[in-house]
């Protein structure tokens, strides 16, 4: 975009020049093509809950003596677990929304160890009940780390409920956090295992990683290219299990608020592990804020 504007001298009578700023615009169109996209494919996602549970009411306003007892007991069960669906899909659209709209997120200094261990208490039930062990290791002295707990707690959300979604009984789940080199840049090759190597607390250890690891069913290498999109599933995901798929694509955005990212390994049939590193409590946050901008 090319823009001319007249110049005037300060009493804005005599003409003094002409002033040509030349905008390129190649990212907001992008931008706005990536907006509308959303919001049809939000539109869509929000018709087909709504539209179920309209099938079902109707037919239980209409028929509903025609109906058994029973049949009115599963028509009613499908459309309130719709409309559990539709209210997910609307708290994890304001929660991108809420994401994209504000830039500036207070990190404040957080002890992550008793934080987890609290999340991990609302799952446990779950997990006993699916017959899925779940462990939480932390290195004794882990130092304070700088976040916001409110983007955070999705995070681990997100990323703890995927891992007991998608594993089945007799399998298990392991979170760990521990403090990690700078120099590490990671590569294929170099993702986490349970032979990373110690940390040594003297030097100073510019991050906290956190693993989570599950023995579940895995994803294909194809399907990893695609799991951070908004509204992408596996196809299995699909139909056995209930979701949005935008829980990644909020995870994403979350740590990208912390200057940081998340990765993945996994192996279909054998698990998945999700990991990033958060920055510590004496991190400069000017350039925690670079880091999110730039991504
Ligand atoms: P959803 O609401 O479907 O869980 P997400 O964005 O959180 O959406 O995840 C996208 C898809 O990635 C899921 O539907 C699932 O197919 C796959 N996925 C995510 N986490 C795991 C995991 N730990 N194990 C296997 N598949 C996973």
């Amino acid at each position: 975009r090319i823009v001319l504007q007249s110049v005037s001298d300060a009493s804005g009578e005599s003409l003094k020049g002409i002033a040509m700023t030349i905008q390129d615009l190649t990212r907001e169109v992008e931008l706005n093509a990536a907006q509308s996209r959303f919001i049809s494919n939000v539109s869509h996602e929000l018709r087909t809950p709504l539209c179920n549970i309209k099938s079902y009411v109707e037919t239980l306003h209409d028929l509903g003596d025609q109906l058994s007892e029973e049949e009115k007991r599963e028509f009613l069960g499908i459309a309130n677990a719709e409309a559990d669906r539709l209210t997910r899909l609307v708290n994890d659209v304001l929660d991108l929304s809420r994401l994209e709209s504000e830039r500036e997120w207070n990190l404040e200094p957080l002890e992550l160890a008793p934080a987890i261990e609290q999340i991990l208490r609302t799952y446990r039930l779950n997990a006993d009940e699916k017959g899925v062990s779940l462990a939480f290791e932390a290195d004794p002295q882990l130092p304070r780390i700088l976040g916001n707990w409110d983007l955070l707690l999705q995070v681990f959300d997100n990323l703890v409920g995927n891992a007991l979604k998608f594993t089945p009984k007799g399998g298990r789940l392991q979170l760990r956090a521990y403090p990690w080199p700078d120099l590490c840049v990671l590569t294929p090759g170099n993702e986490p295992s349970s032979d990373s190597p110690s940390c040594d607390l003297t030097s100073p250890l510019p991050r906290i990683r956190i693993e989570i690891s599950d023995s579940g069913c895995g994803i294909s290498d194809a399907d990893q290219e695609c799991i951070f999109d908004r509204f992408y599933r596996v196809e299995n995901a699909v139909h056995t299990e209930a979701g949005t798929g935008l829980g990644l694509s909020i995870v994403r955005g979350n740590l990208e608020k912390h200057g940081t990212q998340v990765r993945m390994a996994s192996a279909l049939g054998v698990g998945s592990t999700f990991w990033f590193d958060l920055p510590l409590e004496n991190s400069d946050t000017d350039e925690l804020r670079l880091l999110a901008e730039r991504r």
